[in-house]
């Protein structure tokens, strides 16, 4: 049994197997929670970055986590909100299940996702909370390594949106 908790905190602070940037798709680092990690990583992220050759949207990257105390960071690139109509939903879904398999595939235990596309992006993030819920839990139907998925909300409306969905049943 996988584990599926909420909670409000920097990411970066977070000492799990692997955290996961919502980041851009040139993976050369940007604002947000992306430029957050690419600080408390040290230089040395953005080194292994720039041989990943960028990331389209939807997929993953993985790398060192240098000087975070997480062991990995996961690189996913989620959709711009566009209105709802240009595939963002299928997008981020698929940037949880990437990740989540980026994991599998390391045997890792422990990750940890920020509301991806939810800052810069503009995604509604009622909208982004019931896709990454629903992608988490269809992914861990299919039993493998990770012991416990969370998802880091930076701020109290975005922890209460995912408290209520985990409070149900999938
Ligand atoms: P995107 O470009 O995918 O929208 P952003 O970084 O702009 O990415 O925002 C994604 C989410 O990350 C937002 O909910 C934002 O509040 C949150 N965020 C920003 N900094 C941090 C951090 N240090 N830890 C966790 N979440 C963060």
């Amino acid at each position: 049994m996988t584990t599926l908790r909420a909670l409000q905190d920097d990411i970066t602070r977070l000492h799990v197997d692997a955290i996961v940037n919502a980041a851009n798709s040139s993976l050369l680092g940007g604002g947000g929670v992306d430029g957050a990690i690419h600080r408390a990583a040290g230089p040395e992220l953005l080194q292994e970055c720039r041989t990943l050759g960028g990331c389209p949207a939807g997929q993953a990257r993985i790398t060192r986590g240098y000087r975070l105390p997480a062991k990995f960071v996961i690189h996913t690139v989620g959709p711009v909100w566009h209105g709802g109509r240009q595939n963002e939903a299928e997008l981020l879904a698929s940037c949880y299940r990437e990740s989540l398999a980026l994991a599998a595939l390391r045997q890792l235990a422990s990750i940890t996702f920020p509301c991806i596309s939810t800052g810069v992006y503009g995604y509604p993030p009622e909208q982004a909370a019931a896709v990454a819920v629903a992608a988490v839990r269809a992914f861990l139907r299919t039993p493998g390594s990770l012991q416990e998925v969370i998802f880091c909300c930076f701020s109290a409306r975005d922890l209460a949106l995912y408290q209520a969905l985990l409070a149900h049943e999938a």
